[in-house]
């Protein structure tokens, strides 16, 4: 059997597709994240297909994906997380909001669920990620 486990780089494309709006009748398409990601949408479009197998998006050819439920749950997951970690880093260090940002991608999918809660707690349950946005609850 396949393994349904995502990687790295495919939580980053659930990011980008959460922070574009990509779901209920929204699609991105591979020209689209191509941009984005400033790489070729050939690569793109073997990532779609490998979310879609794993059920994350829906695919459809000459349109691009959107987040399927169970993609958008684990996006808002991975936003969460993305999210308490800013506050944390801002909190400890007094960086500006984008650099936090930056120190914190790509832990999102490193961090576990009990981690989060923990940290989550000790932070105050904050609402909102220093650059205003709200921290969804899952
Ligand atoms: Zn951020």
């Amino acid at each position: 059997m396949k393994t349904m486990k995502i990687t790295k780089r495919e939580a980053e494309y659930l990011l980008i597709l959460f922070r574009e709006n990509a779901y209920s009748n929204k699609y991105i398409s591979s020209i689209v994240m191509a941009k984005k990601l400033n790489i070729a949408p050939s690569t793109v479009v073997e990532k779609f297909q490998r979310l879609a197998e794993k059920g994350y998006v829906n695919y459809v050819k000459r349109k691009g994906v959107k987040l399927t439920d169970k993609g958008l749950k684990f996006a808002k997951k991975l936003i969460r997380k993305h999210r308490i970690l800013e506050v944390l880093v801002v909190q400890i260090s007094g960086v500006d909001a984008n650099t936090a940002c930056n120190m914190v991608k790509g832990l999102e999918i490193e961090l576990n669920d009990d981690l989060t809660e923990l940290l989550c707690k000790s932070l105050g349950r904050p609402r909102r990620c220093p650059h205003g946005y709200e921290i969804p609850e899952v």
